[in-house]
Parts: structure tokens; sequence; C-alpha cells
């Protein structure tokens, strides 16, 4: 194709330019790259809170939405908070989707505990360790509505991640980023099937 006229062509070969930066978007929005976004819905059974958030896109933890966790999960008795290991968060979502529920929301039995209330616990129920990771912010009690506390425990001992704590009489397992290790408290064998 010539063109006589410079004008002519020079029309001609901004449409062609435009039509490729146009195939370019196309074909660029056709094959989008999300990274991979990993979200929370928790209700705290204490304070009666809801928080449902994203928390971490890609390998980039958002600080903003940590913070907001921090403070969902403050301990209740004295309104303390510390920072959460943001690995138990990767580690409730992964145990959502272990269960079957990956969209449920996690019902919180406890957070994070100052030492103050782990104490207070220690002296008024069983069952509380003396050094319990509540205490640096990297465990957390948990129940997943419409799944029970057995099976809850079954797709936590399937990750083969941190510490597993079940309590069938109470309803709900600990899950915690320390060593691999489980309990049971109240089985008359210490372990539960
Ligand atoms: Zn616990």
């Amino acid at each position: 194709m010539r063109f006589r006229d410079p004008f002519l062509a020079m029309v001609a070969l901004s449409g062609f330019v435009l039509m490729l930066s146009f195939v370019a978007k196309e074909s660029a929005s056709a094959r989008p790259v999300f990274p991979e976004e990993r979200r929370l819905r928790l209700f705290h059974t204490h304070t009666g809170e809801r928080i449902d958030i994203v928390y971490r896109r890609g390998d980039a933890y958002l600080d903003d939405a940590l913070g907001r966790l921090d403070h969902f999960l403050r301990d209740h008795r004295t309104g303390q908070g510390l920072h959460y290991d943001p690995h138990l968060f990767d580690l409730l979502t992964d145990l959502t989707a272990a269960a079957g529920k990956p969209d449920a929301e996690i019902a919180v039995v406890c957070g994070y505990r100052s030492p103050w209330s782990n104490e207070f616990l220690r002296a008024h129920t069983a069952g509380v360790a003396k050094h319990s990771l509540h205490m640096q912010a990297r465990a957390i009690d948990i129940r997943l509505p419409g799944v029970s506390t057995r099976d809850l425990r079954s797709a936590a001992l399937s990750l083969h991640r941190g510490g597993v704590g079940y309590y069938p009489r109470s309803g709900f397992i600990h899950v915690d980023t320390g060593r691999v290790t489980q309990w049971c408290f109240g089985c008359s064998d210490g372990l539960a099937d």
C-alpha cells in the first residue's frame, strides 16, 4: 500500500499504531496476573465483633490489615494487644480450606492473652499453659461453625504445622505457630482418636 499524500500516510500509520496498542491491551487483559489474595472472616465470641479482611496479596502482608487483626485479637479482658505472627493467619486460611470451608467465618474463642489474663485463667480454669503462645500472639483458639471440633482438629493436624490442641468438652481447638505437637485436654489417654 502506497500513499502519495504524506497526510494520508500519517493517518494510516497512526491508525495502525492505535490498532497495535489496542491488540496489545486486549491480549494483556486476556491473561490477567493478579497476585493471590488471602482473606479472613472472623467472629469474636467475647467481644461480638466481626472482621472480613484481605491481609495478604501475593507474598506481601498488608500492614494496615495486620494492624486491624492485631486489634481484633486483643486481650478481651485487658484491651491489650500485641503484633500477631502473620504466619498464624496463613495457617487459618489453610485450615478452613483443609476443612472444606475456605470462605467460612471462624469463631474466635481466644486470641492474644496478656500475662495478667494468662495468670487469671490459670488460677480459675484448668488446661492453661504457664508459657502459653497466646502471650506471644502466636496462638488462637477457634471453632468453625458447621464443622465438628473433631473434624477441625483432623484438618489442623493434616497441615503438619505448629501445635494443635483439642478441647472436645469446650468445643474448640487451639492452633499455634510453635513447634509441631498435639495434645488433648480432657481426653482420658491424653490424645483422643
Ligand atoms: Zn489456646
